[in-house]
């Protein structure tokens, strides 16, 4: 019987623990309470096994069915008052829906220094204030402009500054502390859930006139503010999506709500948030992967504490308790970095979704290419579909034009008449960006004189060979090995790369174009973390340069002064065998092309394929992202694909490849046994290999199940894990179930 305030304080209480265990575990409550009695959501210390560990109270209870002297004691409560309901909520959804154990879903869902234990309530923070009028020149500051510019900052905020707020300017504690030791600023030390300083004006730069379209898509989400309303906004790149968030933050905050917007990881650059911050007087509080844990708790605390009203964050920011949720957005929902790829496998646009419905709120999923999920839903009404079809700037997208690759000679990837292209704009003062889906300098390494290729020894997979600095590396699992002199197989000398990596285009570009510069861009040339910023910066003053890069480069960015895009090869996405592979080549392209000509000239793309005549290609050219979603979408009811079916992934893997298929084998009877019975609507496919059946010298093997009705996947998905943490086979065999799989890889 679950316990009420009234009622006598329960004596066992089922705690939510940090293990794959899907299932709650019995703890007896000890004599001393928190003062407000145990509630679910209160932390506890509790022995498990020989460790101790932090874990959730989920409910409690009047009895257990452990024998009394079998249930161990919490050996204390960490919170007096409960985490936020409406994230245990969220947590408890998350562990349904995705099959996930609650405890570790808990554990993922809360910052690093709640997962140890440390307290949430009762923290101080750091303000610092001017103690000077402003206009005074202090002799002491003369030899320190930047301390001089620091306290002219400090001035500007009365009631003061925290630390984090000081140092997101680019200045030093040290220089802070100089200050107060001169006497010209104070240090104070104010718990962390005082009020901040009311704000008269939540305006600090005044909102753009919208244009007809952006008016009316803001007045329908306008429409109701107070209960769930799913809308895609869907409107080309540059038409003004972000300007309709900023309106629509603007009205929820107004109202005393706070806005949760979701990005991309690559989408939350220091542009990004300057343009929020800039916008509005009150906090805009950032969760990114650069934060470090007391940063991150701080955030987490001022978005649950209601304190800050407006929160911006990638993907586990959809975990980020609101104390006053007034509307969630979702910009590039479409984006693959949503969905996580392991342990925990969310996707953060369904969740918010979720949420949203929960809380009943407005929730906006923005993008230029819609993933065909929410074009299907916005097809049956599910969403309501608004259109921004006109860029605010002069240009409409580019078109993408074909240019076929047969028969043609390459250089660096780059056929003549494109390498001519490329000359022109630049000579006309223009930048350009070359885009290429590849790191590295060639895809991999031949032996002309027997076939030899560079195979990695522990994966299915060939070995990129890479310049900068020499090697040949493993994408798939980091290996590296040194490049080799001769051929391993037949000792000739005749080694060649193959194909065309960034690092092979940049060379090719800056031999080709020795006066202007090159940049390129991947993971490679941007592991220091300021590198790329850096780059984009000097790319934006304008003069002629050449970008290489990939994906990274793609997305979001705002280059006003590249008007021709170039896109190396199409092919690889188009004949890739996963069943959404062409939705995402697509959205890539679009998003690829969209970096071009979004200021005063127009924008060129052109785009290399050895495939001109592909139908899919030649819609997305001709008619454009809309028409070849249409068309997926058929195709994808035609082959009883999601969205018109739901997916649930089983992974199956471990060194051994016998005993990872026979576990597949065993699984696959068992269940189709119960569907039989039970689920007949459910199919389940396999045992087959995955795609690349040997990574890290691991076999990998799945098993997928499909069915039209939710309810019955999940009732099949619950009776496959509780078979496969019951299953002796299991112990030896690591597996993870994926429901909604976004790649079948
Ligand atoms: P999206 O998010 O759809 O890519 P943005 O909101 O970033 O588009 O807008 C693209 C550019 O157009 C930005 O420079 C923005 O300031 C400008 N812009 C957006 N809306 C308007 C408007 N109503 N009037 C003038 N300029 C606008
Ligand atoms: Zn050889
Ligand atoms: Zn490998």
């Amino acid at each position: 019987m679950p316990d009420s305030l009234s009622s006598p304080p329960p004596r066992v209480l089922r705690v939510a623990i940090p293990s794959p265990l899907r299932r709650l575990f019995d703890y007896r409550a000890s004599h001393e309470a928190p003062p407000g009695g145990w509630r679910p959501g209160i932390r506890v210390r509790v022995p498990f096994g020989r460790r101790q560990v932090v874990g959730v109270v989920v409910a409690c209870a009047a009895r257990s069915d452990l024998a009394p002297d079998k249930l161990k004691p919490v050996e204390a409560w960490l919170d007096a008052e409960p985490l936020p309901e409406d994230w245990l909520w969220l947590c408890q959804f998350t562990a349904r829906y995705y099959q996930h154990s609650l405890g570790d879903t808990l554990h993922q869902a809360m910052p690093v220094l709640l997962r140890q234990g440390r307290p949430l309530a009762g923290r101080m923070r750091e303000r610092w204030q001017a103690l000077t009028e402003p206009g005074t020149n202090d002799p002491r500051l003369k030899r320190a402009p930047r301390q001089a510019e620091l306290l002219a900052m400090l001035r500007q905020h009365p009631h003061g500054l925290p630390t984090q707020a000081i140092v997101a300017q680019g200045y030093s504690r040290e220089q802070l502390t100089t200050l107060v030791e001169k006497q010209l600023a104070v240090r104070e030390e104010i718990p962390l859930t005082a009020a901040e300083p009311a704000t008269e004006q939540l305006l600090a730069e005044p909102a753009l006139p919208l244009n007809r379209e952006q008016a009316q898509a803001l007045a329908a989400i306008h429409e109701r503010l107070d209960a769930f309303h799913p809308c895609l906004l869907h409107g080309v790149t540059g038409s003004g999506k972000t300007e309709i968030y900023l309106q629509l933050i603007e009205a929820v905050v107004a109202r005393g709500r706070q806005a949760l917007l979701l990005v991309p990881e690559i989408g939350l650059t220091p542009q990004t948030l300057a343009r929020f911050r800039s916008r509005f007087r009150v906090p805009v509080v950032a969760l990114h992967s650069g934060l470090t844990d007391n940063e991150r708790l701080d955030a987490w605390e001022a978005v649950a504490s209601g304190r800050a009203p407006i929160v911006i964050g990638t993907r586990s920011a959809i975990f980020t308790p609101l104390a006053r949720p007034g509307a969630i957005i979702v910009d590039e929902e479409h984006d693959g970095s949503f969905k996580q790829q392991e342990g925990l496998r969310y996707h953060a646009r369904d969740l918010a979704v979720a949420r949203a419905k929960h809380h009943g709120i407005p929730l906006v999923l923005g993008s230029a290419t819609p993933s065909l999920e929410s074009l299907y839903h916005a097809e049956r009404g599910n969403y309501r579909h608004l259109r921004l079809t006109r860029r605010a700037s002069r240009h409409a997208p580019a078109r993408l034009e074909l240019t076929d690759l047969r028969g043609r000679p390459r250089q660096g990837g780059l056929i003549p008449p494109v390498i001519e292209a490329i000359r022109e704009t630049l000579a006309a003062g223009h930048q350009v960006l070359v885009f290429i889906n590849r790191r590295g300098f060639a895809p991999t390494l031949a032996c002309h004189a027997c076939g030899w290729l560079a195979d990695c020894d522990s994966c299915d997979a060939r070995m990129t060979l890479h310049r900068q600095p020499p090697m040949l590396a493993c994408h798939h699992c980091d290996k590296r090995r040194p490049v080799p002199d001769a051929c391993p197989s037949c000792g000739s000398a005749d080694l060649r790369p193959l194909g065309s990596g960034t690092e092979r285009t940049e060379e090719t570009l800056a031999g080709l174009f020795p006066k202007v510069p090159v940049h390129r861009i991947d993971r490679d040339s941007t592991r220091r973390r300021d590198a790329f910023e850096q780059t984009l910066a000097q790319v934006r003053r304008g003069e002629p340069c050449l970008l290489v890069g990939t994906q990274m480069l793609a997305k979001g960015h705002h280059l006003p002064h590249v008007t021709l895009v170039v896109v190396v090869n199409a092919d690889a996405g188009l004949y890739a065998s996963d069943f959404r592979a062409l939705e995402h080549s697509a959205q890539l392209l679009v998003q690829v092309a969209g970096r071009a000509g979004r200021a005063a000239h127009p924008g060129r793309v052109l785009v290399q394929t050895l495939h001109t005549d592909d139908p899919h290609l030649r819609l997305l050219a001709e008619h454009g992202y809309d028409a070849l979603a249409e068309q997926l979408l058929a195709e994808r009811r035609a082959a009883a694909l999601p969205p018109y079916r739901f997916l649930a992934l089983l992974r199956l893997e471990s060194p051994r490849e016998d005993a990872t298929i026979s576990l597949g084998r065993e699984a696959a009877a068992m269940l189709r046994g119960w569907i039989g019975e039970h689920a007949p609507d459910v199919h389940c496919l396999g045992p087959v290999p995955a795609p690349m059946e040997r990574r890290q010298n691991r076999y990998h093997v799945q098993l997928l199940l499909s069915a039209g009705r939710r309810s019955q996947l999940h009732a099949a998905c619950a009776r496959l894990t509780a078979w496969l943490e019951a299953s002796p086979g299991a112990r030896r065999v690591r597996w993870s179930l994926d429901v909604d799989p976004q790649t079948l890889a």
